[in-house]
């Protein structure tokens, strides 16, 4: 069972998977539906593997206001060694859905805090997040396409 004890045996990422997320990232910033992470400081918060997050839980991400500067994800469960690692391309609007919980966070304090309860939360805190996360989605898959026949042309 997933709980946020679970959060402490989190793994750190890697320093390829983190240049990944930073070039997602800072693409997305660029752009009008990233101008709200541009503005806020995410890169002080750490990103980390829960190894109790998996396909069979259904739980993808995490942000634990008390559980400091980080969001957790859920890992890969199959890395190819020697192989560029796709994972981060494919869970980075997870990574963004978290990000915007802590950028609520630090926005509404106590009052996101009050927001967790469980229907205020899906009226409040998941409604604005989701409408992030739909966006983001929507760029990062184009723009992971775009990369991705941009390589292919280059064979
Ligand atoms: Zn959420």
């Amino acid at each position: 069972m997933f709980t946020s004890l679970s959060l402490r045996n989190s793994r750190c990422i890697t320093p390829e998977q983190q240049k990944s997320f930073d070039e997602l990232l800072e693409a997305y910033c660029a752009t009008p539906e990233g101008e709200w992470l541009k503005n806020f400081n995410y890169k002080q918060y750490k990103i980390k593997w829960c190894d109790a997050m998996n396909i069979e839980n259904g739980i993808m991400g995490a942000f634990i206001p008390w559980a400091g500067k980080a969001v957790y994800l859920m890992p890969n469960e199959c890395n190819v060694p020697g192989f560029p690692d796709p994972w981060p391309e494919q869970i980075v609007f997870t990574l963004v859905h978290e990000l915007r919980h802590a950028w609520q966070f630090k926005k509404y304090g106590i009052l996101y805090i009050l927001c967790c309860l469980p229907v205020l939360r899906q009226l409040t805190l998941e409604k604005d997040a989701w409408r992030i996360t739909k966006q983001a989605e929507k760029f990062f898959t184009e723009y992971v396409n775009k990369r991705c026949a941009a390589k292919f042309k280059r064979k």
